[in-house]
């Protein structure tokens, strides 16, 4: 059974799509679910069996290995692969559950990047509140501070897809403490009772515990870090709360697991890294840090921006990209790096 899911999935990823995995490369994921109960929600989950199929099908191409030995090779100028590291962000419960046993079973060694915050506290992520709100919240039309334009909710359900999106957009663009307010007056808008019914109902966005971040280090795991509060370092933040940010997570992984090596930036696109955040983890005392910018590692010039690829379900549906939406970017890499350092340049100014 499980050796037929990998052979299929085998099958529908095209041979282009691992001539690209000639090199070292970065995955990262979120998390996983044994079924949606509702996509739209828990949009950031895989299936475990999908995840099963897809790593026991790249395994064959690829040798996954740790972090430490991914920069290791790098440095020496062996990172010719196919090699692989697999990385998971945010640290869902589900990351303990589900994930730890496959990569266990699969011998795949993997990094989980925490933000502590939700670790320390159990509060919901951000993106999370403004989806349950978006597509559970009553009609109505309401106001959020933060956002110019009010949001209509209304029998046709497109309404809802645009309501998240603008949601979606205004926590990417908020500086930290507008986004505590927008996500206050959101579950606010929810209603108390409604996301506490919905919290019960997606299980999958639930973060762990510190005992379970424990139990996955000592099984092995490396944990980073990824902000405290899951706060997107645009420029549009002080530098005070992106040092913050940067600095307490780190200190409390440190302080729970012994030590703290990587960080990788929450969203972590070009427009999501201001410059004063590639400046801040360079400093912070990591080893390296990882972005969302698409690439593969030779083709990486900073080891504060390095790329990564992110392992998904495709948003169109089409099962031959599986799992590599968007692996053929390379060319872009350099390019993309040099537009985040050109407006460090620009501040320092
Ligand atoms: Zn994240």
């Amino acid at each position: 059974m499980l050796r037929d899911l990998a052979k299929s999935a085998l099958r529908r990823i095209p041979a282009r799509a691992f001539g690209a995995l000639s090199g070292l490369t970065v995955f990262y994921m979120h998390g996983l679910v044994e079924t949606h109960s509702d996509p739209r929600v828990q949009r950031l989950h895989l299936t475990v069996d999908d995840f099963r199929a897809t790593m026991s099908a790249l395994k064959a191409w690829v040798r996954f290995v740790s972090i430490e030995e991914a920069l290791l090779l790098l440095k020496e100028g062996r990172a010719r692969g196919p090699l692989a590291v697999l990385t998971s962000d945010d640290g869902y419960l589900d990351n303990h559950d589900l994930l730890a046993p496959v990569a266990r079973d699969l011998g795949i060694p993997w990094a989980l990047f925490v933000s502590t915050h939700h670790i320390e506290t159990g509060a919901r992520f951000p993106t999370y509140l403004t989806r349950c709100f978006a597509y559970y919240a009553d009609h109505g039309n309401y106001t959020f501070p933060g956002l110019e334009r009010s949001i209509v909710i209304t029998a046709n359900d497109a309404s809802r897809a645009v309501a998240a999106q603008a949601l979606g957009q205004a926590i990417y663009r908020l500086p930290q403490e507008g986004v505590r307010a927008l996500i206050g007056a959101v579950v606010e808008a929810t209603g108390q009772e409604r996301q506490a019914a919905l919290d019960m109902k997606f299980t999958s966005d639930k973060p762990m515990s510190w005992a379970h971040v424990q139990a996955l280090a000592e099984a092995g795991v490396e944990i980073g870090a990824h902000c405290h509060e899951h706060a997107i370092l645009h420029r549009g933040q002080t530098i005070g709360e992106v040092t913050r940010q940067i600095a307490i997570s780190k200190q409390f992984v440190e302080e729970h697991v012994g030590r703290c090596r990587y960080f990788a930036f929450p969203v972590g696109g070009v427009k999501q890294i201001g410059p004063q955040a590639a400046t801040a983890a360079r400093e912070a005392g990591f080893d390296a840090a990882f972005t969302t910018i698409n690439g593969t590692l030779p083709a990486s010039r900073d080891p504060f921006l390095h790329p990564r690829v992110m392992i998904n379900r495709d948003p169109h549906g089409n099962e031959s990209m599986f799992p590599f939406t968007g692996l053929r970017f390379d060319r872009a890499l350099p390019a993309a790096q040099i537009a985040v350092k050109r407006v460090e340049t620009e501040i320092a100014r």
